[in-house]
Formats: C-alpha cells, sequence, structure tokens
C-alpha cells in the first residue's frame, strides 16, 4: 500500500478508448421512442438533432471506441485528473476505513461535464454543424459546452433556466467570455416557450422546458444546427468513462481496490462515468465492488420513481425511453444541487438498479451541507453542492466501518468545485437551508401522466 496522499496520472496514461458498457450489459437495452408514434426511432429522426457519429456510438455495442486525437489534445488540458486519499478526513472521522475521491473540478469549468463537451462539439464540428443548441440549469453544462465550441469555432445558443439566469449571474458571464448566447428560458424565441409564457408570465423555467426550447431551435433550422445534451443518454454516460479508467490506475497505484464506490447522480454522467468500469470488473473481472449512486431526498428518481418509458422534456419533444422517472411534468424543488433536480435518469444506470447491479441512496440536503463542511475542514476543496451527495453517503459508508471495525476502502467522484455556489453555503452557514422530502402524492400524480407504451 502506499503512503502517498496523492496519486498523478502522466499524460501518456491519459485513456486511448471511452469504455461502453453497452458492450457488457446483463440486461438487453430497451429500445428508444419516437414522442410522436411511441414507436422505436429511426436514425433519421434522431439525426434532426446528432451528427450521425454520436448516433452511431449511442446504439453501439463495441466495449471500446477509441478517443481522437485532437479531443486527447484537449483533454491533456486537465486530464489525467488527481486521485487523493483524504487521509485528514479519515483521521477527523476516526475511521479505520480508507477513503479516495478522484476530482474532476480541477477542468477549466471546474465539473466532469467538459469530458463529453469536447468530444460532443469535435464530432459536430466533423459532421459540418455550423452551430449547437443545448439548455442549462445552473450554468455548470452551458459554460463546459461554450469552452468546446470556442475550441472548435462553433456557434452556440444556451437556453438557461430563468430563475438561474437572474439569481446566478456568473456562470452565465462564464457563458458568454466563451462567445456563446445565453437566453433566459422561457424565451420567446420559441414556440413552445411563447406557449409556456401566455400561460405562466411569471415562470421561473425548468430543466424540461429549457430542453424543449432547445430541442425546437435545432429541429426547426433545417439542418445547420444542431443540438447538445449534458447527460442522460448512452453516449454522454461512455465520454464520461475516462473518469473510472483513471481511478482504477491510479487506484493500482495506491495497492487498493475499493469495496465501495460512491458517485452523485443528477442524469447520470459523472456517476456513469465513474463507475461502469468499476461494474465491468465487477462483471467481467471477478470483483466485488458495492456501488452506490446519491441522489437527492427531494428529486428521488433512483430510490422513489418508477421504472418505466416517459418523455425526456416536458413538451414531449424529446425522445422517450425506459428509466426511473418521477414523470416529465415533475417541477423540480428549489434545492442547491441545481444539476441534480432531473426528473429522470440514464437509461443504463437505470437498468443496472433494476437488475441489482448497483445500489442507490437518497441523501436530505441538510446532511448533504454537513458533509461538505467536515470534507471542506479536513481536506480544503469547497464541492460543488451536487457532489456533497457523494460525500454524505461515503460519509455514511465510513461511519459504519468506525462501528464495525472493518477496514474498508471507499473511493467517491468529487464531481466539481463549489466556488459559484458559495450564496448555498452562506444560506447553510446562516441556518436558513431545510430538508424537503419529495411528496409521494405528487409522484402518484405524475405517473398517470406517463405514455402508454
Ligand atoms: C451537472 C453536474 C452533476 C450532475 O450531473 P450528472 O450527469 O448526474 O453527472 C453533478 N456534479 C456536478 C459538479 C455537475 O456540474
Amino acid at each position: 500500500m502506499s503512503d502517498n496522499t496523492k496519486f498523478l496520472l502522466d499524460e501518456s496514461k491519459l485513456p486511448k478508448a471511452w469504455y461502453n458498457i453497452n458492450a457488457d450489459m446483463p440486461v438487453p437495452p430497451e429500445p428508444v421512442l419516437n414522442p410522436q408514434t411511441l414507436e422505436p426511432v429511426t436514425p433519421d429522426f434522431l439525426s434532426v438533432l446528432f451528427p450521425m457519429s454520436l448516433i452511431m456510438q449511442e446504439i453501439s455495442t463495441e466495449a471500446q471506441i477509441e478517443i481522437p486525437e485532437p479531443v486527447r489534445e484537449i483533454y491533456k488540458l486537465w486530464r489525467p485528473t488527481p486521485m487523493f486519499r483524504a487521509r485528514r478526513l479519515e483521521l477527523a472521522l476516526d475511521t479505520p476505513a480508507h477513503i479516495y475521491y478522484k476530482y474532476e473540478g480541477v477542468s477549466p469549468v471546474g465539473s466532469h461535464k467538459p469530458n463529453t463537451a469536447v468530444p460532443q462539439a469535435f464530432y459536430n464540428k466533423e459532421a459540418g454543424t455550423k452551430a449547437l443548441t443545448t439548455e442549462t440549469g445552473a450554468g455548470q453544462w452551458g459554460s463546459a459546452l461554450a469552452m468546446a465550441c470556442n475550441f472548435f469555432d462553433l456557434d452556440l445558443e444556451v437556453y438557461m433556466v430563468k430563475v438561474s439566469y437572474n439569481q446566478k449571474p456568473y456562470r452565465r458571464m462564464v457563458i458568454e467570455n466563451y462567445g456563446a448566447e445565453v437566453y433566459a428560458s422561457p424565451t420567446d424565441r420559441t414556440q413552445y416557450g411563447r406557449s409556456v409564457l401566455a400561460e405562466h408570465p411569471d415562470s421561473p423555467g425548468s430543466l424540461g422546458i429549457a430542453i424543449s426550447e432547445a430541442v425546437e431551435v435545432a429541429a426547426m433550422s433545417g439542418g445547420s444546427k444542431k443540438y447538445s445534451l449534458g447527460s442522460v443518454l448512452n453516449h454522454v454516460l461512455m465520454h464520461q468513462t475516462v473518469i473510472g479508467e483513471e481511478t482504477l490506475l491510479q487506484m493500482e497505484m495506491a495497492g487498493e481496490y475499493p469495496d465501495v464506490i460512491v458517485a452523485c447522480t443528477g442524469g447520470g454522467s459523472n456517476f456513469g462515468g465513474f463507475a461502469f468500469p468499476f461494474v465491468r470488473e465487477n462483471l467481467k473481472n471477478g470483483k466485488n465492488t458495492t456501488i452506490i449512486a446519491a441522489e437527492p431526498a427531494a428529486s428521488p428518481s433512483l430510490t422513489r420513481g418508477t421504472y418505466a418509458f416517459d418523455y425526456g422534456d416536458t413538451a414531449k419533444m424529446a425522445p422517450v425511453v425506459k428509466m426511473h422517472t418521477l414523470g416529465h411534468g415533475f417541477v423540480p424543488p428549489t434545492i442547491h444541487a441545481g444539476g441534480l433536480r432531473y426528473h429522470g435518469m440514464a437509461p443504463q444506470v437505470s437498468a443496472l438498479v433494476n437488475n441489482g447491479d448497483i445500489q442507490a441512496q437518497s441523501v436530505p440536503q441538510l446532511e448533504t451541507f454537513e458533509a461538505a463542511m467536515a470534507f471542506t475542514r479536513a481536506e480544503g476543496i469547497i464541492p460543488a453542492p451536487e457532489s456533497t451527495h457523494a460525500i454524505a453517503v461515503a460519509l455514511r459508508e465510513a461511519m459504519k466501518c468506525k462501528e464495525s471495525g472493518e477496514k474498508k476502502v471507499i473511493a467517491f467522484n468529487l464531481s466539481g468545485h463549489g466556488h459559484f455556489d458559495m450564496a448555498a453555503y452562506d444560506a447553510y452557514n446562516k441556518g436558513q437551508l431545510e430538508d424537503y422530502e419529495y411528496p409521494a402524492e405528487a409522484i402518484a400524480e405524475a405517473m398517470k401522466e406517463l405514455p402508454k407504451v
């Protein structure tokens, strides 16, 4: 076992291929459905929104997909990312467990999201796309894609949820620094946005509405604009697997192998990227790691949602997929982990949970902030409010070890830093934060709106 605190990989160890878990899924994938007909989609339908190279990745069953050299060159601006042993946190908790964390907050925009923004911009450029459209909640995805589009000389329109646009201006400014256009959604630029505003002039917006607007602009552009999504889809999770592949090498450097791994889940991309290489080791190479998805109690798609076909957006324009869902009309409560407020979950993550290959736990907001403070005061890093869910579950596991005396090895993914989220910490420090459980009646009501497949 190594005495080191940080485990750094040389650039030559940057993965040459992404891992495609479709090759090893223990259950066959469910079809993706056209939202109008509820029949399986044709590549033609998807090609209005995405370049063919990404559609082929979406349905590929090859285990390894080579990372294009121009993408690897840009990855080298921040990858390989460091893995740390949280020695000071272990001491503070007085636990016999060994705690490791992989840190994705070292990317230029402070999260894991550029791992897929860069290849998505690359493949679009290669296919002749002139501009991309997308949505963003708190602005993390918007800033990652704005950076990537700038690198590949593509225009970008970002539909940003209005309440975040007004309350969290800094990421909006970051997006503009990279040269992209940002609009507060709902806007009057789209038919769907205008219909929302006609009914609710003061609508604060939602991720589901912003997705509908960005999809509509791409679909109506006659082919010049394509749409880009920052999570949920198979190819997005696959691009993120550089995280887990690097972590496997770094655990080898540490001379240990994790008994438990944890990552937070909004749409499932940092979780899939961190966990899928470990799922492969479980399924194919005789390992037996407990793999846990950590989600907010206020947006509990995996722990309290239904595994069913549902629309990906509010306006029912995005494809219908089988996933754990709280219903496409889900109105997210205002918790501070903005990136975790989506009604659904990545189909691959949902299928693995449903099949018992991975587990899920939900965490109330106050517990996540308590865990974040313990982590910050021991390790120095201020985590993104999303990432605090992973820390909280890692702490639960470490405290179980303290009770039982077990020396488990726990590894979690720290998906980003929280430097743009200080208002949330300020509210916590002033005692203004509350717990919120999503009401069971609201879930039952939303289930009546599921498409009848
Ligand atoms: C967007 C975001 C998330 C949630 O998205 P996933 O697709 O579930 O990973 C988590 N952490 C950070 C820092 C994010 O920016």
